[in-house]
């Protein structure tokens, strides 16, 4: 096992890997900006380095910062955490290039499956079903007019590097494609600073399922179950359980098969998530997330496994530890994701926490940095807690939910808190008549 661990990130995932670490008798460093100078993962890491300014350019993005903050502290692995630099193949190979261990897939994995058509290729090889289209970089309006025709309309543009929704248009008519592509173009170039776009067929009110899986780097995986992501906003998620409320025993064994299948087959290193469309019966591959993922709770919760730790295990060189037969799956878990926001107009709403109450009791997990006085700043992501629940089944699981969201006190910033009291008390949530669009139609209704 590693002696020292930096971690490359700030919010509830630097907590997370620090906590892993401290169980496993890891040293741990922290990084921060220096608006973070106060931040709770500041405060549990053995040691911290400012890597500079606010702006997270400057800060949590920079690499050279960040190598020079593990060189000086004597880390010899870094953990990037999720967002920021996690799915950056070029700082994954610097870090190496530099003598430390990165905690994640290999860069040239990194590299493959941040491009959604080359994971869509490597998906298609190893037998997964795709969504229709998408196979190829479209270079202009006209191959994209002929992409849509071939995909059937309506489509969706995408962006090959895109992430968190960004670079998506939908195309209900052939009339509207030139303009979409234009758009879906810039909005990639501007965000990823890669303006190549696809094209592939829009499913019809889809479920988002995914599965997490975990790879020895030499041809086995396991996964870990899956995880229903069905309520978003804008393609964010927002609630988040396991299992899927909607599958049925042979689905479920299905598509976690499908998708150790393709983490064997690209040799995937570490832990990762495949995500897929469920319609009608079917499932369509869309992309392999190559990191952890803001919902692993919920499969930690309902398997017992503790991903990060698997994660810096894996990177250690201690292997897997675990074949498909060793997973038991148990009960029901859900996540609600609580941000600091505007709970009409969903922008980010900065400022103090002068009052963190979090809800406790059996089967509740709350992973969270902030606390009574702690500064949410103005410059980062503004999820601010994840509320997990367990319980024996998804009534027990709800119940628990309603009763610890109603625990949940945060004044001083505003937050989602009461919208996420509205959504699993609604009908349509309780029976599951939702798809990947059902929040923006039932906020409108
Ligand atoms: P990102 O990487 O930007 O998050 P994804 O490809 O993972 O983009 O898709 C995010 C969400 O967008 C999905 O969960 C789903 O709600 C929607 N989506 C993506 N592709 C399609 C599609 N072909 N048809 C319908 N909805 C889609």
């Amino acid at each position: 096992m590693f002696q020292k661990v930096l971690i490359a990130n700030r919010g509830d995932v630097a907590l997370r890997v620090i906590r892993a670490c401290r169980e496993l008798g890891v040293r741990t460093v922290a990084i921060h900006s220096t608006a973070d100078a106060e931040a709770m993962h500041v405060r549990l890491a053995d040691e911290s380095v400012c890597v500079g300014p606010p702006a997270a350019k400057d800060s949590y993005l920079n690499i050279a910062a960040i190598i020079t903050a593990a060189d000086i502290t004597g880390a010899d692995a870094i953990h990037p955490g999720l967002g920021f630099l996690a799915e950056n193949a070029r700082f994954a190979q610097i870090v190496e290039d530099h003598g430390h261990t990165f905690i994640g897939p290999t860069p040239a994995q990194i590299d493959m499956l941040g491009d959604k058509i080359r994971a869509k290729q490597a998906a298609l090889a190893a037998n997964l079903p795709i969504v229709p289209g998408g196979l190829e970089p479209i270079p202009n309006a006209e191959a994209a007019a002929k992409a849509a025709r071939a995909a059937g309309y309506p489509v969706l543009i995408k962006a090959a590097a895109g992430g968190g929704g960004r670079g998506m248009q939908r195309v209900e008519h052939p009339d509207a494609l030139s303009r979409a592509f234009d758009i879906a173009t810039s909005e990639a170039e501007a965000a990823f600073g890669d303006g190549s776009v696809f094209v592939e067929k829009a499913i019809d009110r889809p479920r988002h399922i995914e599965v997490q899986v975990l790879g020895d780097g030499e041809g086995y995986a396991v996964h870990l179950g899956e995880r229903d992501c069905t309520v978003q906003r804008r393609f964010q998620k927002l609630i988040e359980e396991a299992p899927s409320p909607v599958l049925t025993p042979a689905e479920r064994a299905r598509v976690g098969r499908l998708a150790a299948d393709l983490a064997a087959s690209i040799n995937y290193r570490g832990a990762g998530t495949v995500e897929f469309l469920y319609a009608g019966g079917q499932f369509y591959f869309i992309e392999m997330n190559a990191r952890l993922q803001v919902e692993h709770p919920v499969t930690e919760f309902v398997t017992g496994v503790d991903i990060v730790e698997a994660q810096l295990r894996i990177a250690a060189g201690a292997g897997l530890g675990l074949r498909q037969d060793d997973i038991e799956f148990r009960g029901h878990a859900i996540e609600a994701r609580i941000n600091a926001e505007d709970p009409e107009r969903f922008t980010p709403s900065p400022g103090v926490i002068n009052l963190f109450h979090p809800p406790g009791g059996p089967g509740v997990r709350v992973d969270s940095h902030v606390f009574q006085g702690a500064r949410v700043p103005p410059y980062y992501d503004s999820l601010i807690a994840k509320l997990i629940v367990h319980g024996k089944d998804r009534p027990a699981a709800l119940a628990r939910l309603a009763r610890a969201l109603d625990e949940f006190v945060i004044e001083g910033v505003s937050t989602n808190l009461a919208l996420h009291r509205r959504i699993i008390r609604s009908d349509d949530f309780i029976a599951n008549r939702i798809d990947v669009v059902w929040l923006e139609r039932w906020l409108v209704a």
